[in-house]
């Protein structure tokens, strides 16, 4: 097959939850914003607010309206603002993140000293710190460990990073402290994931890696593909041109797990042109060649 799709890609379990709670809200309610992008696709932002769901930045664009809580979840703090604003809260935080902010508060009560693996500046890990009772440390690598030795650290991961990633760290951590207490918080559905961007990338000759450019687990698909192939990281089929596929026989697509099906096909029916196949009759996801998502 000339072009092939990851058998995992698009939509987790955790993203079509928040966007069904989303849609179900707005029903209900007449005013409702969420509070941050639900999830990091513009294209999915766009088609909400559409629905008449605004994305508002802050607690002072609220204005009483009803608000939905991201899935990548919201600062302790913050919540606790909602509460006393008294609007109605809806919140989508995905069930993973929340046992991840879980093991945080746990982790630290106990007397842990608390390191995050992550990006400090996505918002799933700065809402992470604020569950710890005690400052967090976040690193992204283990050059960011402070060279200190500590009698107990506790460790969560930002639940899209990869497992090589939380194995480096554990093993550098390990040099820091007398006891290492590590929860991996790694999502399945992340995993799953890249595992099957890894295989189709080693059996393709250019792989298109689809989802916003802000999601933090479609640019690990991208890093982990562009280790084996040339990859291209794109938002949209408007990105591709016919001149791309020049010379290539094998085309893999894989898409983060917060890339709607409309998108992922669009990109299909687009490379299926640029490579001479017009017509092609597909219009589901799953009758892409090689989907076959495994529940995480
Ligand atoms: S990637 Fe995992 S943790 Fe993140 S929203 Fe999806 S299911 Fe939840």
């Amino acid at each position: 097959m000339p072009i092939k799709i990851a058998k995992n890609s698009g939509f987790c379990f955790g993203v079509k939850r928040a966007i069904q709670m989303a849609l179900d809200s707005s029903q209900r309610c007449e005013d409702i914003v969420t509070l941050g992008p639900i999830i990091h696709n513009p294209q999915v932002v766009e088609k909400l607010k559409d629905e008449g769901i605004e994305s508002v930045d802050s607690i002072q664009d609220i204005k009483g309206r009803a608000t939905i809580i991201r899935s990548h979840g919201v600062k302790r703090e913050v919540l606790e603002s909602l509460k006393k604003e008294k609007v109605e809260i809806i919140n989508a935080t995905c069930p993973y993140v929340s046992k991840t902010q879980d093991y945080a508060r746990q982790l630290s009560q106990e007397g842990y000293q608390l390191f995050i693996m992550g990006d400090r500046s996505h918002p799933e890990v700065i809402a992470l710190e604020s569950y710890a009772d005690s400052n967090a440390i976040v690193v992204g690598s283990p050059e960011d460990i402070p060279a200190k030795k500590y009698s107990r650290i506790g460790l969560i991961s930002q639940t899209t990073r990869s497992m090589e990633e939380l194995r480096a760290i554990v093993s550098a951590l390990l040099l820091h402290c007398n006891e290492l207490r590590v929860m991996n918080t790694i999502c399945n559905a992340t995993s799953i994931r890249q595992q099957s961007t890894l295989e189709l990338a080693k059996e393709s000759d250019l792989m298109i890696v689809v989802g916003g450019k802000n999601s933090s687990n479609t640019k690990m698909l991208a890093n982990i593909s562009q280790k084996f192939i040339e990859t291209l990281h794109i938002e949209t089929a408007q990105e591709l041109d016919v001149g791309m596929f020049e010379k290539v026989d094998r085309v893999g697509i894989t898409a983060g797990a917060s890339t709607p099906d409309w998108i992922i096909l669009e990109v299909y029916q687009k490379i299926s042109e640029c490579m001479g196949n017009i017509g092609t009759s597909i219009n589901r996801v799953e009758d892409i060649p090689g989907f076959k998502e495994e529940e995480c």
